[in-house]
């Protein structure tokens, strides 16, 4: 038995067997082969066990994730049977007598740069699926496994370096019942994919894939953060127990489902829920939501080789709005960029992603892709309350040139006779740090604001989201961060806007009585969040918490703020 310390990053207990979910490494050397027809028929195998393989993926991606996932695995069996590139293959291993692996290897390679530097997208999107799908194939060539999370039929809990956001919409919620991950923050993509899924997770333990083979038990704890390898039947016994337990708090926290979120002294606050997709708004309700606080649109764009396309787009939109009924919705515009990339965008490489070239500063450069957006955004408003927001603003430059394009597609699509709501809201996120200080100008003009915490306290402490080794400096109670969110929340009310929150921060135990006395308005979290949120809000007095935000606000560190919290509002 082995004990890992880590972050807890989603709620609740898993017990399974683990699964390795890694890119094997393939190591290809030239051999000079004796029996050349035999190394074709060794190709010929290799390409069909592939092929067979595919087939089946294709059938799960098309029950379990829509018919436009299954098409990406559709084109790469296209790959797999086109001639010219299986002949070449074959006439090297001919006139070279080289294995097949190799011969493989170095006519995809030729495709690959030969696609890739064509100025046309399609071919592009065809380079990608040729490397990719080569890979299987050279690993059934050199018999070597490839995983296949979307093929998993049995309870596994995943372990795996990191997983990207489409790794992650990818796990079949019924036999991923937990992941843990080497890297990776509370606030980093796939922590927040596990919450909305609610899937337990433990992030950033430094040595899962070190320390767990694949196969054996292990229990991820999301609530404290563990990772037990291989525990006694003891152990489990302890963690079943501790599973109840969390069920029975959560049947007590489900009581409050269909109940406003109002103070013991009468207040009352929003409770809004953080989504990625049109299906998490199901958990929204069943968490008794006020609202949609965030609507992630980026993870529409991801786990898929093209842009949607505006129908698409507007399909979803009105999906989320017509199953909220009425009740606000906040969708951000595409925030790529950072740790959620899209490959086929073929964007260079940067040195520091979370400062370069992403969200709305890609959106005002590349104007079609942010127009197709808006345009399948405005069509969906009639059909729910549909709020808009831009995400990374950092100049009121920025937002004025947004907003402008945004009109320009209204008045277009209006002046053709499609209907749209004219009653959109036009906010902002507020998560850099240039923004939350001149927040009093920006007030001005915007509608609403929403602070953004999760970018808000990297860029201010200059500490990596992503990064383990820096979390402690990841401090949401630092009173640097909390005078910005101050500052951000006075001016919203001064102007008679409204600020809300939709960064983890929103929904986490200590903060909410500090952010309450602030005079947060909306508070937008993971659905999970929002019962035991609406739980501790009920039992804190308003204007109790109000009376200490001066007290709060001159305090100097973060554990002078943590401490006076936990006594005062009795956290333990
Ligand atoms: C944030 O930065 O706080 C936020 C909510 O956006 P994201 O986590 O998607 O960057
Ligand atoms: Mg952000």
């Amino acid at each position: 038995m082995q004990n890992l310390k880590g972050i807890g990053a989603s709620a609740g207990i898993a017990i399974a067997k683990s699964y390795r979910l890694e890119e094997p490494e393939l190591k290809i050397e030239k051999r000079e082969v004796a029996d050349k027809e035999a190394e074709k028929l060794r190709l010929d195998d290799a390409l069909q066990t592939s092929k067979a393989e595919l087939e089946k993926i294709k059938e799960h991606a098309n029950r379990e994730l829509g018919a436009d996932k299954a098409d990406i695995f559709a084109a790469h069996l296209l790959v797999l049977s086109d001639p010219e590139l299986i002949k070449p293959i074959k006439d090297k291993i001919e006139q070279e007598a080289t294995n097949a692996e190799f011969a493989l290897k170095e006519t995809a390679d030729m495709f690959v740069s030969m696609f890739e530097a064509m100025d046309n997208e399609y071919m592009r999107e065809r380079a990608a699926d040729i490397r990719d799908v080569t890979k299987r194939v050279i690993a059934h060539l050199l018999g070597v496994q490839i995983p296949n999370p979307s093929l998993i039929s049995e309870e596994v809990i995943i372990i795996a370096e990191d997983l990207t956001p489409s790794d992650t919409a990818q796990l079949n919620r019924q036999y991923v019942k937990g992941f843990t991950t080497n890297i990776g923050g509370r606030t980093s993509h796939s922590a927040i994919m596990a919450r909305s899924m609610e899937i337990p997770a433990v992030v950033g333990t430094k040595q899962a894939t070190s320390s767990i083979e694949n196969g054996v038990t292990v229990i991820v704890d999301g609530i404290d953060g563990d990772v037990i390898i291989d525990p006694s039947e003891e152990v489990i016994a302890r963690y079943k127990a501790k599973q109840e337990n969390y069920e029975v708090q959560k049947t007590e926290w489900a009581k409050l489902v269909n109940e406003p979120t109002v103070s013991k002294d009468g207040h009352h606050v929003e409770l809004a829920a953080n989504i990625g997709t049109p299906e998490d708004v199901k958990g929204v309700l069943e968490n008794g939501g006020e609202g949609v606080g965030l609507y992630r649109t980026e993870f529409l764009y991801m786990g898929r080789d093209q842009l949607p396309t505006e129908e698409e787009q507007f399909q979803s939109y009105k999906a989320v709005l017509e199953r909220m009924e009425g009740k606000p919705v906040v969708v951000r515009t595409l925030d790529i960029g950072g740790d959620k990339e899209l490959p086929y965008l073929n964007l260079p490489k940067e040195m520091n992603p979370f400062l370069g070239f992403r969200a709305i500063r890609l959106c005002l450069e590349e104007q079609e892709i942010f127009r197709t957006q808006l345009r399948a955004l405005l069509k969906a408003s009639p059909y729910g309350n549909l709020k808009i927001m831009f995400p990374m603003i950092a100049t009121l430059q920025e937002f004025r040139e947004a907003k402008a394009v945004l009109l320009e597609e209204k008045e277009k699509l209006t002046s053709a006779g499609v209907q749209v709501s004219d009653k959109i809201e036009i906010g902002i996120m507020v998560e850099i740090p240039s923004t939350a200080v001149l927040a009093d100008q920006f007030a001005k003009e915007v509608d609403f604001f929403s602070i953004g915490t999760n970018d808000l306290i990297q860029y201010t402490m200059a500490a990596d989201r992503m990064n383990e080794r820096v979390s402690y400096l990841y401090q949401p109670y630092n009173p640097a961060i909390l005078r910005l969110i101050t500052l951000v929340i006075e001016a919203a009310h001064k102007e008679g806007k409204w600020a809300g929150m939709c960064g983890e921060m929103a929904g986490d135990s200590i903060a909410i009585p500090i952010l309450l006395g602030l005079g947060l308005d909306e508070f937008s979290m993971s659905a999970t969040s929002i019962l035991p949120a609406r739980t501790q809000i009920k039992g804190l007095s308003k204007e109790e918490a109000q009376s200490f935000k001066e007290t709060i606000l001159s305090m100097s560190t973060t554990e002078e703020v943590v401490s006076f919290v936990k006594e005062t509002f009795s956290i333990n």
